[in-house]
């Protein structure tokens, strides 16, 4: 599934369901980067609404494999994570990512921590899912990006993985309760 799901959000749905979103406005920003065995299908649909070269910003809403796979399809980009996603990498690469290959391969480049505010995107740090999990608030757009926490089904992501933080999700989830928002967009469409 591709399409334009608010005037400047466009979102790619590749075959786990999971959801990669582009935000094109000032700056073209990328929300996570999907699973690397879906990389054809990404170039040929997203690529139909972005020249990856032109993408300013990539953010992550947490590590795993199939929300950053694709990071290299973005040149020129910068790319932003949790300060705390990104010390996790480093300490524990396989246990954050979930794949060899990538692990191996995002290790190599240089991620920033994701500031409170960028690009009128606003950070909460919702721990949970993994430790360094966040979501993402687009007030100009009224849209939340929830990463793996949480899902249309009003489910969670599962906290039984090795950076997973299960006591943290509940006060994530009530965080998120308190957040109004119009365009709901996460992770999986699940
Ligand atoms: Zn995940």
């Amino acid at each position: 599934m591709f399409g334009k799901i608010a005037e400047t959000i466009w979102k790619f749905t590749g075959t786990d369901k999971n959801n990669i979103y582009l935000i094109d406005a000032d700056k073209k920003i990328i929300i996570d980067t999907g699973n690397r065995t879906d990389r054809d299908m990404i170039k040929n649909f997203l690529g139909r609404a972005v020249d990856f070269e032109k993408v300013d910003i990539v953010i992550f809403t947490h590590l795993h494999y199939d929300h950053c796979g694709n990071f290299d399809l973005f040149p020129n980009a910068t790319f932003y994570a949790s300060a705390q996603e990104i010390e996790d990498l480093k300490s524990d690469a396989s246990g954050t990512v979930l794949d060899e290959v990538v692990a191996e391969k995002i290790s190599a480049i240089d991620i920033k921590p994701m500031p409170e505010e960028l690009e009128g995107l606003k950070r909460l740090d919702t721990p949970g899912h993994t430790r360094g999990s966040m979501c993402l608030l687009y007030p100009a757009e009224s849209a939340l990006f929830t990463g793996d926490t949480l899902f249309g089904t009003k489910r969670h992501g599962r906290v039984d993985l090795p950076t997973s933080d299960p006591e943290a999700m509940k006060q994530s989830m009530m965080k998120l309760v308190e957040v109004p928002y119009k365009v709901f967009c996460p992770g999986h469409d699940y």
